[in-house]
């Protein structure tokens, strides 16, 4: 703060002063009702109003959060951070009086270290790019330069005088015959890209360029199994949508633009193992029957991983927790999984399926909680009519809280997906959005600063009421026939 405003606060310190006075005043009356986690009457002792009453009053997700992403930070697979969150989880959960708290291990594949990525505009005019190397993609032998091109083609006459073109160039994909669609031969279209893209890659070409796809912010990808067919695997980076543009423009105008980039993650040497945590609170009579709460761990790391998925590791945690707190043991077990792999293609929640396929059957329900910081607003259902009367039933307590929702929609981009696909009743929370897919998701945005604690902790009760009432059912809910075998 400059100077001369200390003489001007004195009239404002006391304005301060007297504020305080009052607000102090104002604290010993009880503590506002925290908006999210509606307040309920301390004589509402059904199962949900005390676990509502816990969460509002003792709530540890807040902290957990802001630990997770700012003590612990980006927790890439395979990396240490993401160690030392799993680390700090299990002796988190040992201390909150958890049984059976473990790790689960499965092969991973090579790690990635995330280098520099620096890029310059060197014409037209001068500049820096702001980007992110693509994960697990290769490397560029230190700086080196090279013209940008856009690659496209009208039909395939004009893909196939491509070929021969890459050597040395940057690559920005621009309009190529679309793959599939009305009237599109699929097999045929793709016949031609597969060795197109191969012969980016065999010809030479330095780097390809993707646009981040967001209004602001950078986006991330990528796996140790290279997960995009029609990208070459030569070293890649997300663009900012602004710096995209200004080079698109200049290659539509059929301008020159050599580009300087250097970008330097590293795989390491060898594979290495990740883990899910696993920690449960056991059943009472049906110890055998299990509710999953799950979230991945695991985050990109641009950002600390607050929103994606740092809100869901807080408030599945916080649901085990606020169930115990409440004095409630639920008839079936309750399992808090904090699956890893989840961005590089759900590898630990497929893992776990696998080294779970004997007791699949035993599932209940599996919830899944990875989409930001939004409220919950219920369950979609992966196209299982069949249950909706259970989760609805599930989900009544919850329904003053805005707990309503029960699409059928199906989505295959989070963990959920490979137990849906071995038929078992698995859920994927339906959230406000808030900002993120605008801003937060994957990109350097994603901090601690976006997340709603209001937002946070709703979503934690709901987790809780609707695993604890999925939990203490009499009926059990049918499973459909597997789509793949585990
Ligand atoms: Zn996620």
């Amino acid at each position: 703060m400059p100077q001369i405003a200390r003489r001007s606060l004195a009239p404002l310190a006391l304005i301060a002063l007297l504020h305080g006075a009052t607000a102090v005043a104002q604290q010993v009356a009880p503590p506002p009702s925290r908006p999210g986690v509606t307040p309920v009457a301390a004589s509402d002792t059904t199962p949900a109003g005390r676990i509502l009453r816990e969460v509002h009053d003792h709530q540890h997700a807040l902290a957990d959060l802001e630990h997770l992403a700012d003590g612990i930070g980006p927790r890439l697979t395979g990396s240490d951070r993401l160690l030392a969150a799993h680390a700090w989880a299990e002796s988190t959960l040992v201390a909150r009086g958890f049984t059976s708290v473990h790790r689960e291990a499965y092969a991973f594949g090579p790690s990635w270290t995330r280098g520099v990525a620096s890029a310059r505009l060197l014409a037209p005019g001068a500049g820096t790019l702001s980007l992110a190397q693509m994960g697990w993609s290769p490397a560029t032998a230190g700086p080196v330069r090279g013209d940008a091109m856009l690659v496209t083609a009208r039909n395939d006459a004009e893909m196939q005088a491509l070929f021969g073109t890459f050597r040395g160039r940057v690559l920005l994909f621009g309009d190529l015959p679309p793959l599939s669609g009305p009237g599109v031969d699929t097999a045929a279209a793709g016949a031609l890209r597969a060795p197109l893209t191969r012969a980016m890659r065999d010809e030479g070409a330095l780097a390809v360029l993707l646009p981040s796809g967001k209004e602001t912010g950078l986006n991330m990808t990528g796996s140790p199994t290279w997960r995009r067919p029609l990208v070459p695997v030569v070293p890649v980076a997300f663009v900012e949508t602004r710096d995209y543009e200004r080079v698109h423009r200049a290659l539509l105008r059929g301008e020159r633009v050599p580009l300087e980039l250097n970008l330097s993650g590293a795989l390491s040497p060898a594979p290495v193992q990740a883990f899910n945590t696993v920690a449960e609170l056991r059943g009472s009579e049906r110890p055998d029957e299990v509710v999953v709460i799950g979230a991945h761990i695991d985050s990109w790391d641009l950002g600390t991983g607050a929103t994606d998925n740092g809100t869901g590791v807080a408030a599945a945690m916080e649901a085990l927790r606020a169930i115990q707190a409440a004095g409630l043991h639920p008839r079936r077990t309750v399992r808090v999984v904090l699956f890893s792999g989840e961005e590089q293609g759900l590898w630990g929640s497929k893992a776990y399926v696998a080294a779970h396929a004997a007791e699949l059957d035993r599932i209940q329900a599996v919830l899944i909680d990875d989409l930001g910081t939004g409220r919950i607003r219920g369950w979609a259902l992966q196209g299982r009519e069949d249950v909706r009367p259970y989760v609805a039933r599930a989900i009544a307590p919850l329904n003053d809280m805005g707990v309503r929702e029960l699409p059928l929609e199906r989505s295959s981009d989070s963990d959920h997906a490979p137990f849906v696909e071995a038929g078992v009743p698995a859920f994927f929370a339906v959230q406000d959005t808030v900002d993120y897919f605008s801003t937060t998701h994957h990109s350097q945005y994603d901090t601690f600063d976006h997340v709603r604690p209001a937002d946070l902790l709703q979503g934690a009760g709901a987790l809780a009421v609707t695993a604890w009432e999925l939990a203490n059912m009499p009926e059990r809910l049918p499973h459909a026939p597997a789509v793949r075998k585990p």
